[in-house]
């Protein structure tokens, strides 16, 4: 293992069951040497492919870190065929406080990768899991939902990759998921996040967005359930039948670059014009935003930059300049 600030009592090459947690020392004022204890557990049997399970990149997203739970309690080593990592709840402080940051360093881990060891503690375990996890494995799945700002539609994330074979990997990964629909995410070329330092690492990487809004949502849940199965049953990890039934090749979009995001101008409180899903066309009003503080002001209309399918919104009320209010997807088209 490189050496990085963390340490794990848990052996990556042994058979069986383990669950763990890295330990990152940490020393505040109230404990000199103590750890952050983030949970760790590796089931491995056979030969197949190594795949990284990670829940909890964001603290208040809530899906994937109950299902690798789940997994971590209830997968029988002797029905698999390869080796899972499982780390459910990745930036643990932020799971803990149930916020997207962490309220350590006030860190995003998901921009914080490929991370930094001398860092902050959120840098710290990015690094950990970019220079530690990453050469281990052959996949990395990142279960994401909406967040506390967010109402999304659930669905399986495709990271973009340069070479078209590794992309055609996340794609067919994404698919076999079994989501309604499968989004690529490029967050503008954003470099920082996880699963864009995983498909550098050569990873066939892929994410979730499971509804959102800070709760937990009944049919996301379930489709989380089924998707990291299928997910496992695509890879060879667990025999085809495990695969559930799902409805054949469902359409892959993608978050435009340009237009996909329609951000607040003006502070006040934002109403939506449409629900989720909804067909909606370039120019077309998203919305409005209300000042409530002063009732002779009329409200400041905000407009779709695109035509496509509405995929997420805004889920607080209140908003402030630059808020993302809604963000609209356009049929994906291979480079
Ligand atoms: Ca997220």
């Amino acid at each position: 293992m490189k050496k990085t600030i963390g340490y794990t009592d848990i052996d990556f090459d042994k058979p069986g069951k383990q669950t763990g947690f890295l330990d990152l020392p940490y020393s505040p004022h109230g404990d000199a040497w103590g750890t952050i204890r983030i949970p760790l557990a590796v089931i491995a049997n056979g030969k197949g492919p190594t795949v990284i399970f990670e829940g909890g990149n964001h603290g208040d997203e809530y899906e994937g870190p109950i299902t690798l739970g789940e997994v971590i309690r209830d997968l029988d080593p002797a029905t698999i065929n390869g080796r899972l990592i499982i780390i459910p709840a990745i930036n643990l402080p932020a799971v803990a406080a149930g916020t997207r940051t962490s309220p350590i360093d006030q860190l995003n881990f998901n921009r914080t990768f490929p991370g930094d060891s001398l860092g902050t503690p959120t840098q710290q375990i990015s690094a950990w899991v970019n220079d530690n996890l990453f050469p281990l494995a052959d996949a990395f799945i990142d279960l994401h939902s909406g967040g506390l700002s967010l109402q999304i539609i659930p669905s399986a994330i495709i990271e973009p990759a340069e070479d078209p074979a590794h992309l055609q990997r996340n794609i067919d990964c994404a698919v076999a998921f079994g989501a309604p629909m499968s989004v690529v995410i490029g967050n503008r070329g954003d470099p920082r996040t996880a699963t864009a330092s995983a498909v550098r690492a050569g990873l066939t990487s892929v994410g979730t967005e499971m509804a959102g809004a800070g709760t937990v949502t009944i049919e996301a849940l379930a489709l989380c359930r089924r998707g990291v199965r299928n997910v496992l049953a695509h890879l060879g990890v667990l025999p085809q039948a495990a695969k559930a039934t799902s409805n054949a090749a469902p359409p892959v979009f993608e978050i435009p670059d340009r237009g996909g995001h329609t951000l607040a101008t003006v502070d006040g409180v934002f109403e939506p014009f449409h629900e989720l899903g909804t067909k909606v066309s370039a120019g077309q009003p998203a919305g409005r935003i209300h000042c409530l503080i002063n009732p002779a002001q009329p409200p400041t209309e905000l407009r779709y930059g695109v035509s496509g399918v509405l995929y997420g919104r805004r889920h607080p009320g209140r908003v402030t300049p630059g808020n993302c209010c809604a963000v609209v997807v356009v049929p994906f088209v291979a480079p």
